[in-house]
């Protein structure tokens, strides 16, 4: 099972987030476990601060160090390299979030993730509690709350039971360094577009050279990046 504890100044948006869909299954049996704590509970003083004003001056408010470090150490242990948890930092400076990268964390057996707020989190806090920092992409999202989520919506469903069938997250997008073929559902005509023929077929040889096809020429178009640098799953 993994165990994810996520440390956030709104604890409360996970409480929705945890409770829906394939995640939502995954922790009601079991398979996974995620807990938001509130950062303040690591604070000391009585209007249980969690940022203050940046040396140097400029805009904003920055995300003081204590509280971050001390939740990691008393979630993840002290920082060191053999800890077993894994602490992540979400950063829009952090390395690139993909797919390998969360069947590598889905690996893990404890996940502490740090989400930031304001003009970000004291440097410290980075350097003495996360073992690495996370971005999901290069634009600037206002707090860690909805990458972390990424994060963990990622994660999940390449744990092991988490989808029904396994083959789904294996034929999935990125996955093979590819993108997958095009889905269709019924109706079989709508406003005039037909689903391809091949598809209602019945003939799963034809169907499964169809989909390899599709699936080459639209990772061709769209993304032959891919193709140049095929995603290693298990790469760290
Ligand atoms: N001033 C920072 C900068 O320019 O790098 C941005 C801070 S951002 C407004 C506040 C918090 O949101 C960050 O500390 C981080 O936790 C989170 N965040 C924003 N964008 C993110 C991204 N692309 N990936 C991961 N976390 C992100």
């Amino acid at each position: 099972m993994l165990r994810i504890d996520v440390v956030t100044i709104f604890p409360e948006l996970f409480e929705p987030f945890r409770a829906v869909g394939v995640l939502g299954g995954a922790i009601e049996r079991g398979l996974l476990s995620l807990a938001a704590h509130d950062l303040r509970r690591w604070t000391r003083d009585r209007h249980r601060t969690v940022d203050d004003i940046p040396y140097g001056g400029g805009p904003g408010m920055v995300m003081k160090p204590e509280p971050l470090v001390e939740a990691a150490e008393e979630l993840a242990g002290p920082k060191h390299p053999l800890r077993v948890a894994r602490v992540l930092l979400l950063a829009p400076q952090g390395a690139r979030f993909h797919q390998a990268k969360a069947a590598a964390l889905a690996r893990e057996s404890h996940l502490v993730l740090l989400c930031g707020r304001y003009e970000g989190v004291d440097q410290r806090a980075s350097e003495l509690a996360a073992d690495e920092e996370l971005s999901i992409g290069d634009y600037v999202v206002s707090g860690g709350e909805a990458p972390a989520m990424v994060v963990i919506e990622a994660v999940s469903r390449l744990l092991p039971g988490v989808l029904g069938n396994p083959e789904s997250s294996a034929a999935e997008s990125f996955q093979q360094g590819a993108l997958e073929a095009p889905h269709y559902t019924r109706p079989a005509e709508f406003r005039g577009c037909a689903v391809p023929e091949v598809l209602r077929s019945g003939d799963h040889g034809r169907i499964r050279a169809w989909r390899a096809t599709q699936s080459k020429v639209r990772t061709q178009r769209r993304r032959p990046d891919l193709q140049a640098a095929p995603c290693q799953t298990g790469e760290q």
